[in-house]
């Protein structure tokens, strides 16, 4: 008898469809962070329809019937968070080797963990991230989908697909036995036709940005004619390409193959910076704190760590920051929160713009690097900045954001909004 209520669903259906539900929003910001300008505005008002910014005003002018008005006339309201550099399917613990938690976790189970993750980089205010790989065989595409269908709560993510890399992949000696997590967690190349065609493989299966290992950092490094082939085949496919390069002459090779941005970067010197400056190549630079790399460590098996050590380390990330600045490179945050921390991952992640504020730089500068040149970086206006058109990702912290940085960003997040919709709102 099914047929017959077929008639009846029809009419139902479609009587709903001119009452789809349009949400709309006048948010009161006590101060906005304009990301393009880099600098605080004292209270503005956003009008988001659905997913997207309608306007953003300096008065709230009469009745805004129809809009749900949310005050957040004691805080400050910055564009959502984007964190460029994750690795949402893959976790290590500090001294734990790199195959152990890959062995021990199906590609379900990974999954699962993934979006429990991805979830509490959203708690932290993050509303975008860039996962650059260790994320298996493309399991970073189901988990893009689940956050953009809203399956899960997280942020929007881009995915790069697994990492293309010199024979080995990043692992450390594997057993013989290990060897075939080899090809499961990296694509690797050998010559300039396998690069070429990884990337095309990699558009195939619809990633939106490209990530190579320019060394693994045993050894092996991609020649500049295998990033070069690399970077033609990306951009006939709309893709852009970043590279993992931590010595200074592989960084050298990257950016003359044309890759459009450097991770880590650790050992660069100033030639390099300034050549980096003069391409546009940006840089991620994945640093952290003292007090989060102790925390790594207090979530690992008991080692000996000097804290003068951190502190040696950390010092030299900020030295290598600020030339890269001077020399006018764009920065672009990532966190690279792949380790165990003793705090929830997201939050541990954070840390990383704690760590620019640290060095020195003024918050206006460490909030850009973490929202417009996050956008740029990712080829998108529409994301990293408040204005009519962009899509309504928006967070508030409630305290001193410009004056009190470190606390603020970590204990006062009152509100995150992602595509219109709103996660924290306290
Ligand atoms: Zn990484």
């Amino acid at each position: 008898m099914i047929y017959k209520a077929f008639p009846l669903l029809i009419l139902l259906f479609s009587g709903t469809v001119g009452a789809q539900d349009t949400t709309r929003y006048l948010i009161h910001a006590g101060r906005l962070f304009d990301a393009e300008s880099a600098a605080f505005l004292e209270n503005r008002f956003v009008f988001v329809v659905n997913d997207r910014i309608e306007a953003v005003t300096d008065a709230d002018g009469d009745e805004h019937a129809g809009y749900t008005r949310i005050d957040l006339s004691d805080a400050t309201v910055t564009p959502g968070l984007i964190d460029a550099h994750t690795h949402l399917l893959f976790m290590q613990r500090s001294n734990v080797p790199m195959e152990q938690d890959i062995i021990q976790h199906t590609d379900h189970e990974r999954i699962l963990r993934g979006a429990e993750r991805a979830r509490t980089w959203l708690e932290a205010g993050v509303t975008t991230v860039r996962d650059l790989g260790n994320s298996g065989t493309y399991l970073d595409i189901p988990l893009r989908k689940a956050l953009q269908e809203g399956w899960i709560d997280g942020p929007r993510l881009f995915a790069s697909g697994p990492i293309i890399s010199p024979p080995g992949g990043q692992f450390d000696d594997l057993p013989y036995y290990h060897e075939p997590i080899v090809a499961k967690e990296y694509a690797i190349v050998r010559t300039v036709e396998e690069a070429r065609r990884e990337v095309a493989d990699h558009a195939a299966a619809g990633v939106d940005v490209i990530k190579i290992c320019a060394t693994n950092d045993h050894g092996l490094t991609l020649s500049v004619e295998e990033m070069t082939a690399m970077v033609e085949e990306a951009r006939r496919h709309g893709l852009r390409v970043t590279a993992h390069a931590t010595y200074d002459d592989v960084i050298r090779d990257a950016v003359r193959a044309g890759v459009d941005g450097i991770e880590h970067g650790y050992s660069v010197n100033d030639e390099t910076l300034r050549m980096m400056a003069d391409s546009g190549v940006y840089l991620v630079p994945t640093d952290g704190t003292a007090e989060g790399y102790i925390h790594i460590f207090e979530a690992g098996p008991d080692i000996e760590i000097s804290e003068e050590n951190v502190r040696n380390w950390v010092a030299s990330s900020q030295d290598r920051l600020r030339r890269a600045i001077a020399a006018g490179v764009e920065i672009v945050w990532g966190s690279d929160m792949y380790l165990e921390s003793t705090d929830p991952p997201g939050w541990a992640a954070v840390t990383g713009l704690v760590s620019y504020a640290e060095a020195g730089i003024p918050t206006v500068d460490v909030l850009q690097y973490a929202t417009r040149n996050g956008a740029r970086a990712l080829g998108r206006d529409d994301l990293g900045v408040v204005r009519a058109g962009a899509l309504a990702d928006l967070v508030a912290f409630r305290g001193d954001l410009e004056g009190a940085f470190a606390a603020t960003l970590q204990d006062g997040l009152v509100f995150v909004m992602r595509d219109g919709r709103i996660h924290i709102q306290d």
